[in-house]
């Protein structure tokens, strides 16, 4: 594998590699690496000639300051993982590197797809995330851009803005990975108590009741009963649970209402805020 920290240095290597015709997957990362990364990367991989993964702890999408010191780093498990899974390049830059003094980055209009659930809750949250994916894919200029579904906004609000910039990056959506037990990974999951991190099951097990709830009872209660349940555990705060359109990621009445029905849910454990989601319907 080969590690880049200067922008310019990845820029012409990239090019280099282009010229020779090669493909290029790319996956960026906030780092300490779990399976649900390596599942990007393996898929990055296997699709692309070249893959990249980016490490790189966004200081501007976290709204909370205390979040972002205790952000777990683990560069030295990452890179083994990065090696591992065999990914030709890593781009680990500064601050400095990401956010120059003169950059400019476009606005972007998500009309309503960024005000409700994170964006809703995390006010400042989406800016930073569009702002560091536009600057990161606009160094890479990848074929293919990995992103995991465990972020659904996410990976909405990044689609609608590589179509409106034009761009010729394919997004590619990987499924959910998660412990045995229905945990969904996260770099946070490692900063649960242990107590907190048994219970944390509610979540999944939540998720996949839902269909079930809504053969018998409204959107409406269903989402009281889900909320109920996830808040019913000690140290256990639901922060939302939205039954949304998966194209609009607006709230829905009745799942006839959409093709495309998705539950997104977002629950404190302590002090740790852990998000997950379910496809529950998704006709073609
Ligand atoms: P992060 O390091 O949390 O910024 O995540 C980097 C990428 O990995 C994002 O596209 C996430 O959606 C994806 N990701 C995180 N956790 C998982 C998971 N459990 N399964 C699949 N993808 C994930």
């Amino acid at each position: 594998m080969v590690l880049f920290k200067k922008v310019e240095e990845l820029k012409a290597y990239l090019a280099a590699q282009r010229a020779k015709g090669m493909q290029i997957g790319y996956a960026p990362t906030m780092g300490a690496l779990h399976r649900g990364h390596a599942s990007l990367i393996k898929k990055s991989k296997a699709e692309n000639g070249l893959s990249v993964c980016s490490i790189f702890v966004n200081p501007t999408q976290f709204n909370d300051p205390a979040d972002l010191e205790k952000y777990p780093r683990t560069e030295a498990p990452d890179m083994a993982l990065l090696e591992s899974l065999k990914n030709d390049v890593l781009f680990y830059p500064s601050v400095a590197e990401i956010y120059p003094d003169n950059l400019t980055i476009p606005t972007f209009d998500f009309g309503q797809i960024d005000k409700v659930m994170e964006g809703f809750h995390r006010p400042g949250h989406f800016d930073g995330v569009v702002q560091v994916v536009y600057r990161l894919i606009d160094i890479v200029q990848p074929d293919r851009l990995y992103m995991g579904q465990k972020d659904f906004q996410q990976f909405t609000l990044i689609y609608h803005m590589l179509k409106q910039m034009g761009s010729s990056t394919e997004l590619v959506v990987c499924p959910i990975i998660r412990e045995e037990d229905g945990l969904a990974l996260s770099s946070r999951n490692v900063r649960l108590t242990p107590e907190n991190r048994a219970n944390a099951t509610i979540i999944s097990k939540t998720l996949s009741s839902l269909n079930e709830w809504l053969s018998s009872h409204s959107v409406q209660q269903v989402k009281e009963k889900a909320l109920a349940q996830l808040g019913s555990l000690p140290d256990f705060k639901p922060e939302y649970l939205d039954i949304v359109d998966g194209y609009t990621l607006q709230p829905i009445n009745d799942v006839e209402e959409s093709p495309y029905v998705v539950a997104c849910a977002a629950v404190w454990a302590g002090n740790i805020r852990l998000i997950d989601n379910i496809i529950l319907k998704k006709l073609d």
